[in-house]
């Protein structure tokens, strides 16, 4: 059977892992399985700006697919940055088979405020089906409420769900990697 894995880094907090893992179940359809705890990589660490680079976590990745996965996503709570950019949420290979989110910036205390952990687990799930989306084949949309509309802050995150609206959704079906799953259920909801 076809799997997505969620590979975390030793410190994400199972919480958390269970709010991604349901929400990739709930979003694309697919069994989920977590992949043992492991260290960021240390070839991705930039000790100048002290973050992580995020193409650098990709390549480890995607150097640990397991056979039966359909799509690995990492977790981690190392900051990232990409080139020409101060952090990243996450990044994807658009159409590859890894993805990756940082919650670094999806927690509260990040910005001086106190924890404030359904806050944290709402923001994971719409970052993971985000960068998964991605991954899938689908690109920004204009949707603001859409899980692919493009986050440059935590506010936008926040405006987000974590689903597709309508014709993400359609693009996601015809997605050659999803021929295997159900489509997805008719949502009331005349918002989108
Ligand atoms: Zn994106
Ligand atoms: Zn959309």
């Amino acid at each position: 059977m076809r799997r997505v894995y969620t590979a975390p880094d030793e410190r994400v907090e199972a919480v958390v892992l269970d709010a991604v893992e349901g929400a990739i179940g709930a979003c694309f359809g697919f069994p989920v399985r977590r992949l043992a705890r492991a260290l960021p990589p240390a070839v991705a660490w930039d000790e100048r700006r002290n973050q992580y680079e995020s193409s650098g976590f990709l390549r480890d990745l995607a150097a640990r697919i397991p056979l039966d996965a359909v799509r690995v996503l990492g977790v981690t709570e190392r900051d990232l940055f990409l080139p020409g950019l101060s952090f990243v949420f996450g990044q994807a290979i658009l159409g590859g088979r890894v993805a990756l989110i940082s919650i670094a910036r999806l927690q509260q205390a990040f910005y001086g405020f106190p924890p404030d952990l359904p806050l944290l687990l709402e923001r994971v799930r719409t970052e993971a089906v985000h960068e998964l989306g991605h991954t899938f084949g689908l690109v920004h949309c204009r949707d603001p409420l859409c899980m692919m509309s493009l986050s440059t802050d935590v506010t936008r995150v926040d405006a987000k769900r974590p689903q597709p609206c309508r014709t993400c959704a359609i693009l996601l079906h015809e997605s050659d990697d999803m021929v295997a799953v159900e489509p997805p259920s008719t949502r009331s909801g005349a918002d989108e």
